[in-house]
């Protein structure tokens, strides 16, 4: 019939597409039986079965896909949001803090008694001495010759005016950890103000004192600056040498006691021995630190009486050079003024000379060659200003830091690709006998 209604060729394209419909149903057939066997119960599955399988399948790949739409949805809401609640890079800090009146002295003192740091002791030393009997265990030198230290740094509770001061701080701790990891010596970071009267420079009269009756077992403590850094890893303080006297500061004999300068000496960087001798010093320089009316009036003295200083409210370090150079008889013996190496150097001095030393030179002399310290003076990255270009403070701390941590990196096989970059790169390949490498060293 159909070859009566189709021309022969037309008859032919339609016995064709039969053969090729049983082609394609073949294939249909073969596509259920593989997809029964996937999806479905398999090959004693019942039709029930494999309706049910195949929900949990799909149910199952839903499920799969839900903490991805999860974030997605967390996303939006992001966007959606107005006030933003996660966003640290917008958040506004001065909502959670609290004490923004931190100027204000919590109890008022009698003000017509002079300022003490606490109450008056005199018998520290035999104090002390009866604690080391006591307690072996805590001797005040760990070696021979190697006094027990404590490195005491901080800085303020608040956080800094520009957050990268902040930043600048952790370089700063990180570097005297490292120092002090190598060199066996303890660390305390103090951000606490113990006495409200003593804020700025004087915050580290209480703690001083606090600290040296705290421990007993400390000989020295080290006081450092936080915007003092380490830039000689290697060198280790000659212990020895200062085995009778009791405050070692960077300094020189003649400026101090002969012109009386007020940069005589630094208290960036000083050592102080657990001794009655501290105590009492600590005591004659805390007078004239009271905030206010006192500390204004000790400036007048101060900026009087010592060459060179200007005028400003009465400093730790004015206060020191004014009290060795008038009562010299009575703390001279017991001060060493050191200048054979940077207890303290300043930076002005010493950051455009490290391509010159890394050159020349090695870690290991902390003097002019390689400094021990280099104390950024009046470059205040945590205040609002400084006494020099903020662009030059902080590019000459960051040089003056990755100086300090290539002497640290290349222990791993890294260093800085330049002292003014972050970055590093490898200084030797990687072994499969890293003890050995080490060894060499
Ligand atoms: N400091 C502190 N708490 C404060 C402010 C300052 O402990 O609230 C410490 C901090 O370690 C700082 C040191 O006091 O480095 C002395 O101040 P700074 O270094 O700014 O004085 P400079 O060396 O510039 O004269
Ligand atoms: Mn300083």
């Amino acid at each position: 019939m159909l070859d009566r209604i189709l021309s022969p060729r037309q008859a032919r394209q339609f016995h064709r597409f039969l053969r090729n419909g049983k082609i394609t149903l073949l294939c249909l057939f073969l596509t259920v039986i593989v997809l029964r066997g996937h999806l479905g119960a398999g090959k004693f599955g019942t039709p029930e079965k494999d309706l049910n399988e195949i929900r949990q399948t799909f149910s199952y790949i839903r499920r799969r896909a839900e903490p991805r739409r999860v974030l997605e949805e967390a996303k939006s809401n992001v966007v959606l949001s107005s006030n933003n609640d996660n966003n640290y890079a917008e958040f506004d800090i001065t909502k959670i803090l609290m004490d923004e009146d931190d100027g204000v002295v919590e109890f008022k003192r009698d003000s017509s008694q002079p300022y003490t740091l606490g109450p008056k002791i005199s018998d520290w030393d035999q104090q002390r001495s009866d604690w080391l009997r006591q307690n072996p265990n805590f001797p005040n030198f760990i070696a021979e010759k190697k006094p027990r230290v404590l490195l005491v740094t901080g800085s303020s509770p608040k956080p800094c005016e520009n957050p990268v001061g902040d930043h600048y701080l952790l370089k700063s701790i990180k570097n005297k950890i490292d120092y002090c990891r190598l060199h066996g010596i303890e660390i305390f970071y103090n951000m606490a103000l113990l006495d409200a009267e003593m804020a700025g420079f004087w915050a580290k009269l209480p703690l001083l004192r606090k600290l040296l009756l705290s421990h007993p077992e400390v000989e020295f403590l080290w006081w450092m600056d936080s915007d003092a850094m380490f830039t000689d890893m290697v060198f280790e303080l000659p212990w020895d040498k200062y085995k009778d006297h009791n405050l070692v500061m960077h300094g020189w004999n003649e400026m101090v006691y002969d012109q009386k300068n007020w940069i005589g000496l630094n208290t960036g960087s000083f050592l102080l021995r657990n001794c009655q001798w501290s105590l009492d010093i600590l005591d004659t320089l805390a007078p004239m630190g009271p905030k206010g009316k006192i500390r204004e009036e000790a400036g007048k003295v101060l900026t009087r009486e010592l060459k060179d200083r200007p005028v400003f409210e009465a400093d730790d370090q004015s206060a020191m050079v004014y009290i060795l150079a008038t009562q010299r008889d009575k703390w001279g013996g017991k001060v060493y003024l050191e200048n054979s190496y940077y207890l303290h150097g300043y930076w002005g001095i010493l950051v455009d000379r490290y391509e010159e030393m890394i050159e020349n030179y090695h870690p290991g002399y902390g003097d002019h060659r390689w400094p021990l310290v280099t104390h950024f003076v009046g470059c205040k990255p945590c205040a609002k200003f400084g006494d020099y270009p903020v662009e030059r403070c902080l590019k000459q701390m960051d040089r003056a830091f990755n100086f300090g941590d290539n002497q640290i990196l290349q222990m791993y096989g890294f260093t800085h690709k330049s002292l003014a970059s972050r970055r590093v790169k490898r200084t030797r390949n990687e072994t499969s006998n890293p003890l050995e490498v080490r060894d060499q060293r």
